[in-house]
């Protein structure tokens, strides 16, 4: 018997997924591709469940960190709702077999249209962002004849200490959100409205948050301004979202300590008599996905090491955007390193994967993974300089799927006038 392989590991064939060596999906898909790991996600999901344990709770997970079509019907299988920031991921949603009672709405500029599909749908929630917001979300319901069912979304402005002020999104002043002393104000707006049935309180605080401390600041104030707002009406809030943004270790920083996130939670919302509602994203599949691309070029520049790859910036666009950190490491054989740089075959100067960095010293033609892409990663890709996006594919146990093919030129300019 040998143990399960879950995720990315190496032996002597060189790095695995689960039980897939990586060199054969290259060499039979080409490179780049995203290769992700279904084990890998269906273990987050159960260590996050298990560390919620008796809280009535569900999962809706975000659909904007991964949202290829298969990935959806993993987690839906093992019992996920989903989050969805757009129209175009509510038709993933749906296409993937979510139902209305599945998808919660958030997003801080939902269009009218949008707004329409998600009430035909039935959505569970509308986290509604704005007093504005909630006044055409009426209008459209009345339209519809119908009624939606809203979570006020509030800023808890609590600051957050995330790797990049680009993921920090709870801060007082920013675009997310109610602001916390209005939060009142439009509750009460909300109850008057009679397309609007006022069922709960949102935060989302920023992404990659490693201690339960944030949560709980966000939590505590939601739980008193639920208090106020049942006080001031006859009403009952039934759930209580906390958003996502639990953070997954790159190496770099700090994973969250999953059991203590549970027991702390539990804590503090155990006896609420609520329905949380909690919005993983990159927890769920961040760490279970990885680029792999090939070794174009090595040269030496200005009294620099470059390492010139397959793919670029437009495939994987969060060390340019974010600074992120993605750990590196050759598919084959390791033993030497070097010091490098390891860049794209893009025409930008912040086309890079790692800079002056201590990386296993590969040469032309060999493959190299770069790790914890498996979140915002393929989603974020682009056809920038005309390329093609990567293929992807989903790895279980001892067999890979295709989930995704690669684009071909024809798809580049599928839409344009001209194009067939
Ligand atoms: C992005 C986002 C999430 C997911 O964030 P992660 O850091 O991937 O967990 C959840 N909820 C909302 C509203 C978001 O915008």
């Amino acid at each position: 018997m040998t143990a399960q392989r879950i995720g990315f590991n190496r032996t002597r064939e060189g790095l695995l997924c689960d039980a897939v060596p990586v060199e054969r999906i290259a060499k039979e898909c080409g490179t780049p591709v995203y290769i992700y790991s279904a084990s890998a996600i269906r273990d987050q999901y159960a260590r996050l469940e298990e560390a919620l344990g008796k809280l009535n709770h569900r999962l809706h997970y975000s659909v904007k960190a991964n949202s290829n079509l298969a990935i959806l019907k993993l987690l839906k299988e093992l019992g996920a709702g989903v989050d969805i920031v757009s129209g175009g991921e509510l038709y993933r949603a749906l296409l993937a077999g979510f139902k209305g009672s599945d998808i919660v709405f958030s997003g801080v500029g939902k269009t009218e249209r949008e707004m329409e599909e998600a009430l035909r749908a039935d959505v569970l929630l509308f986290n509604v962002e704005s007093d504005q917001e909630l006044q055409v979300l009426a209008e459209v319901a009345q339209r519809m004849n119908t009624r939606a069912r809203v979570a006020l979304r509030v800023n808890p402005e609590v600051m957050v200490d995330t790797p990049h002020p680009y993921t920090r999104t709870g801060g007082k002043g920013m675009k997310f959100g109610i602001a916390f002393d209005e939060a009142l104000i439009v509750a009460a707006a909300a109850l008057n409205l009679s397309s609007i049935e006022l069922v709960g309180l949102d935060m989302h605080v920023g992404s990659q948050i490693s201690q339960l401390a944030p949560y709980e600041a966000g939590l505590n104030r939601l739980l008193h301004l639920r208090t106020e707002i049942e006080r001031s009406a006859n009403v009952k809030l039934e759930y209580l979202d906390m958003g996502g943004g639990l953070a997954v270790s790159y190496e770099s920083n700090d994973a969250m300590d999953v059991e203590a996130f549970g027991k702390g939670i539990n804590t503090l919302l155990g006896d609420i008599g609520m329905r949380v509602l909690l919005e993983p994203g990159r927890f769920l599949v961040g760490n279970a996905g990885a680029l792999v691309t090939r070794v174009l070029y090595r040269k030496r520049s200005g009294g620099k090491n470059f390492i010139i790859t397959d793919a670029g910036m437009n495939d994987l666009l969060r060390p340019s955007h974010y600074n992120a950190y993605h750990r590196i490491e050759a598919v084959g054989q390791i033993g030497v390193g070097t010091i490098a740089d390891v860049v794209g075959p893009v025409c930008e100067s912040g086309d890079f994967f790692a800079i002056d960095r201590q990386v296993d010293d590969v040469v032309r033609g060999d493959l190299i993974a770069v790790h914890s892409a498996g979140a915002y990663g393929f989603v974020m890709a682009s056809n920038y300089n005309s390329r093609p996006r990567p293929s992807e594919v989903l790895v279980d146990g001892s067999s890979y799927t295709v989930v995704t093919r690669r684009e071909t030129y024809e798809d580049l300019v599928r839409a344009e006038q001209g194009g067939g």
